[in-house]
């Protein structure tokens, strides 16, 4: 896993899950009938969203030094650390 795909999956899974997780917010509190299958799809858009984030403290970083990128604000353009070009 390079750290652009890591990039890509973490944007994925926050806005992919948090959609979700709004859907499934909506789903459990709308009526009775749909509130197993809201709740069902919160969790899954939480759970998407904590592996999106959760893969990219792992992966997102310089793949020169190793530097670890913060996974708020945007991306960086050069590494923080050895200032190595990057290409997002
Ligand atoms: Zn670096």
């Amino acid at each position: 896993m390079d750290y652009k795909k890591s990039y890509l999956l973490m944007a994925a899974g926050v806005w992919g899950g948090g959609i979700v997780m709004l859907i499934g917010m909506f789903l459990g509190t709308s009526s009775p009938d749909t509130m197993a299958l809201g709740n069902g799809a919160a969790g899954l858009g939480v759970f998407a969203m904590l592996l999106g984030i959760g893969q990219a403290l792992v992966f997102y970083k310089c793949p020169h030094c190793g530097e670890k990128f913060s996974i708020r604000g945007k991306k960086p353009d050069y590494c923080p650390k050895c200032g190595s070009k990057l290409d997002l």
